[in-house]
């Protein structure tokens, strides 16, 4: 009897069909297939026909130490033969847990002392929600439990953090954002600065609006504010100069709590360990994933202030138990292999190394600003967006019929450098370990790209 659902096995587009895949385009789909990565060197993948790519986005911004670091290969199998599962309910811990909780809140920001584990952003993202609802509870404020994000945040994809991120394809047909959240403007100056407005005076606008949010929903209803220091996903977007010292003032000022997610940001990234050191910040909690483990596997972690952890504590007490955990929270291997990636970020100095290569990073890219259909290059550290525009003189972007920000990425691919389109921004977040004359390669490849997409835009 033949199988009921038989896989034709020929093609990787046919062995697709069985893959729900996220962000699947149709669109890329049909014109490339999907793209079938078989083994990584360094800062390169290769496909299954061989082909090589410079990893320009880390694949999810994540393989800081790029794709062969044998160090954390090998933790990961000492600590597969020694214990490799266990959990952290109850009161149990594997000891390796312990050894990489002493490391991190020995770098985390002063006064972020308690940590909770997971495996995704999503979840660290989710938990502190659940957990700064919980706090309120606790604290017999009831209903200070909305949430304020961003237009363009990206918090995750979990049913709850879906509704923080404030990107519209996240939303449609999930009947989400759920009202719990409270939108407030994503800053982006060069695109929403009014005509000669400073920075300054345009982050006093965005942050009298946020004043005017919380004056009308009321401070006694609102629990948190969330923020990337840079957001990613969002169109690589830098702060304007003094916005979250302002934003600062006013939820200090309303008791409203700041939590930072440092999903992207987290070690090491814009130059410094935490976008929270190179910004200024000082979270509540922060959220980490990604580079902790330079993407070799899933870990995250939310770091909430000793205060709060306190509360949350207590009221556990009192309930005999804290309701919430994963199965694969503080999972030994995970922790084993971002205890030996800490080692490694302290032994090479990630923040100064990122900054050094930052200097060769910004010289090379800085070009591509005079491209006809490049708006503006921007970041900080080891991230890059480069923002597409039909139009320079107005800033007017393609229209989005067109795909010119994912023209520019099969370009790129064409080129053997893998960019990742977010809007109509192309981001480049290569591995925290390339060399200047990888960099120096990478641009090369990005001009040639953007010079292919730039005529079959007809430009
Ligand atoms: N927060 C930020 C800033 C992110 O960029 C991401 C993912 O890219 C997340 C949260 C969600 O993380 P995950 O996809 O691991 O759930």
């Amino acid at each position: 009897m033949s199988h009921p659902n038989p896989v034709p096995a020929t093609t990787a587009e046919n062995r697709m069909q069985h893959v729900i895949s996220p962000y699947a385009n149709p669109e890329a789909n049909a014109i490339n297939g999907p793209l079938v990565i078989v083994r990584g060197e360094g800062v390169h993948v290769y496909d299954e026909h061989g082909t090589k790519y410079l990893e320009g986005v880390a694949a999810l911004w994540y393989a800081t130490l790029g794709f062969s670091e044998s160090r954390l290969v090998n933790a990961a199998k000492r600590q597969m033969d020694k214990l490799p599962c266990y959990h952290a309910f109850g009161n149990k811990i594997a000891d390796v847990c312990l050894e990489l909780t002493e490391r991190l809140v020995a770098i985390t920001p002063e006064g972020l002392n308690r940590v909770f584990y997971a495996s995704s952003g999503s979840e660290a993202n989710d938990t502190a929600m659940k957990l700064v609802r919980y706090y309120n509870n606790a604290l017999d404020r009831p209903v200070k439990k909305k949430f304020i994000a961003r237009e363009m945040a990206y918090h995750g994809t979990s049913l709850a953090t879906a509704g923080l991120t404030g990107v519209p394809r996240n939303h449609w047909g999930f009947d989400l954002p759920s009202s719990d959240v409270l939108r407030t403007e994503c800053p982006n100056y060069w695109r929403n600065g009014l005509p000669g407005e400073t920075e300054e005076a345009y982050a006093d606008r965005l942050v009298a609006s946020l004043e005017a949010l919380i004056a009308t929903e009321g401070a006694d209803n609102i629990a948190a504010f969330i923020a990337e220091p840079l957001m990613g996903v969002g169109g690589v977007l830098v702060p304007p100069k003094t916005y979250f010292a302002k934003v600062q003032a006013v939820l200090k000022k309303n008791d409203i709590l700041f939590l930072v997610d440092e999903v992207i940001t987290g070690f090491g990234r814009l130059g410094y360990m935490f976008g929270s050191e190179a910004l200024d910040l000082e979270p509540d909690m922060m959220t980490l994933a990604k580079g902790f483990t330079s993407g070799y596997q899933p870990l995250s972690a939310l770091v909430m202030r000793d205060e709060i952890a306190d509360v949350i504590g207590r009221q556990s007490a009192a309930f005999g138990v804290l309701g919430h955990g994963y199965t694969y929270s503080a999972h030994p291997v995970p922790c084993a292999v971002a205890l030996e990636t800490l080692k490694i970020y302290k032994e090479m100095d990630i923040a100064a190394t990122v900054r050094a290569r930052a200097e060769t990073f910004w010289a090379a890219l800085a070009p591509l600003g005079d491209n006809p259909i490049v708006g503006q290059v921007r970041g900080m550290g080891l991230i890059a967006g480069i923002e597409l525009v039909a139009d320079k003189e107005s800033k007017k972007s393609f229209a989005p019929e067109l795909g010119a920000a994912r023209t520019v990425e099969r370009c790129c691919l064409a080129e053997g450098l893998i960019v990742r389109a977010v809007g109509e921004t192309i981001a480049i977040a290569p591995p925290l370990v390339i060399t200047d004359a990888e960099i120096r390669d990478m641009a090369a490849r990005f001009a040639r790209g953007l010079r292919a997409a730039q005529a079959l835009l007809g430009r």
